[in-house]
């Protein structure tokens, strides 16, 4: 589901960046807060941005603790495996 949610994003991400108006409003993406004046909530694109590279410095570090990780045990034998082939 994540991972869905993700690769959703990414198609949805505009590479043109925001471009602000005075009232904080978006005219590159056409975003304009119409709940709260001024603006609150920043444009979408920006806020899909911010989510996916959360998303990715997030992954990294899932996959670090995956294959690294703070389990000692896994951590010894790639030691030993390192000084094997080392
Ligand atoms: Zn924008």
């Amino acid at each position: 589901m994540g991972k869905e949610i993700i690769e959703l994003l990414e198609d949805l991400q505009d590479v043109d960046p925001c471009e602000l108006d005075h009232h904080g409003n978006c005219q590159a993406h056409g975003w304009a807060d119409t709940v709260l004046f001024p603006p609150t909530r920043p444009c979408p694109q920006k806020r899909l941005k911010e989510i996916l590279y959360k998303a990715k410095t997030d992954a990294v570090g899932i996959l670090h603790r995956r294959y690294i990780g703070d389990d000692p045990e896994r951590k010894k034998s790639l030691q030993e495996e390192r000084n094997k082939n080392g």
